[in-house]
């Protein structure tokens, strides 16, 4: 075999040269390669099962002008909106009735949302539901903040680091925005405790293979307990509105790689995947992904949220998704289970 995948396999390891030159090289038998390996080790850590999210999108409002991102400040186009709190506690008494364990809270960087408001939304959920983890993702803020969230007993948080180089970041962000602030919420998150999530987009327009590679270098060093890997998708409400959609194939071999790196990682098999290609989800789990994460979203406002064009799910209700998602994980032999779905330290 191969000696960059013998080594990739074996100790869990490689340098940031081995990550590239295995991207540039790789060939179709070798995919094959660690697409099983990574299935393999995925079922090792945690069986047949997958956990189930309830993302809940309270807010697309955002301070932000990511240039690929819908929701951007800059988009004069899109429909904003925002939930209350009754809204928001609602959405989650749906999905502890259908069974989610965990409820995503997601929005863009909304000003509304107050460290104080979130501390009372976030403390009201974990009175309510003792039993579940509470994720949010909401972007980045300063350090005292994200220790109020904690304290108020939030359990995970969601923050791609986007790209490890910052020559890429930058031109993918506007200068307001910052790599270091980026890579320094992750520390604080880590440093509070948090069960943290990085991740990035595949294929995000001026993305090299060597950006690849030290995004995955990242991974293997930083150790997020959890890893949002989806293709770009363009928006076209967006600077990148022209650029072509990440590949399915590169997006499922990252998975596959990213398994064989963190063998415990919590790895969705993201919406973005399920929107490239009709059977994603699915694909993804095959690969090596064991999360997948459900919208609980209103049916009102799910249109709206709208990151990249086309995106599926957005006209049925919390019901529908859940069934729908217990039946695809079935017919490929996995249980869509009852569960927190906490990081198993195992390696
Ligand atoms: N505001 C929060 C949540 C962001 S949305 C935050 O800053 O973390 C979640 C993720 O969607 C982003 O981190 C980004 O990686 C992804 N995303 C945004 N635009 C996208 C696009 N056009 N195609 C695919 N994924 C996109």
């Amino acid at each position: 075999m191969n000696k960059i995948i013998s080594k990739l396999i074996d100790t869990h390891s490689l340098s940031v040269e081995e990550y590239e030159s295995l991207l540039n090289n790789i060939t179709d038998e070798e995919k094959e390669v660690l697409r099983q390996e990574a299935v393999k080790l995925a079922i090792s850590v945690y069986g047949k099962k997958i956990f189930a999210r309830g993302l809940i999108e309270f807010s697309n409002y955002c301070k932000n002008n990511c240039y690929y991102c819908g929701i951007r400040s800059g988009n004069k186009n899109c429909d904003r909106y925002r939930l209350t709190k009754e809204e928001i506690y609602e959405c989650c008494n749906i999905g502890y009735e259908l069974g989610y364990r965990t409820f995503v809270l997601q929005s863009g960087e909304d000003l509304y949302f107050t460290d104080d408001i979130m501390v009372e939304i976030i403390s009201h959920i974990r009175n309510k539901f003792p039993d579940c983890a509470i994720t949010i993702s909401i972007g980045e803020k300063e350090k005292d903040t994200y220790k109020k969230y904690f304290d108020a007993g939030a359990n995970r948080y969601l923050l791609r680091h986007e790209t490890a180089n910052k020559e890429h970041y930058e031109k993918i962000h506007p200068k307001e925005m910052s790599y270091e602030h980026r890579m320094k919420c992750l520390q604080d998150l880590r440093d509070i405790g948090y069960q943290v999530g990085a991740g990035f987009m595949v294929e995000c327009p001026y993305q090299t293979n060597l950006d690849i590679a030290h995004d995955l270098k990242f991974i293997e060093e930083f150790k997020p307990e959890m890893c949002g890997i989806g293709p770009f998708i363009p928006h076209k409400d967006t600077i990148f509105k022209n650029e072509k959609a990440g590949s399915f194939d590169k997006t499922l071999l990252l998975l596959s790689i990213v398994r064989i790196i963190r063998p415990n990682v919590l790895l969705p098999a993201t919406t973005a995947l399920g929107t490239i290609n009709p059977l994603g989800r699915e694909k993804g789990v095959e690969h090596g992904a064991n999360v997948v994460m459900p919208n609980l979203s209103p049916t009102e406002v799910r249109s709206k949220y709208l990151l990249y064009d086309n995106k599926i799910c957005t006209g049925d209700e919390a019901a529908e998704c859940k069934n729908c998602m217990s039946q695809r994980m079935k017919k490929i032999g996995y249980d869509l289970v009852i569960d927190r779905g906490d990081c198993i330290l195992k390696y």
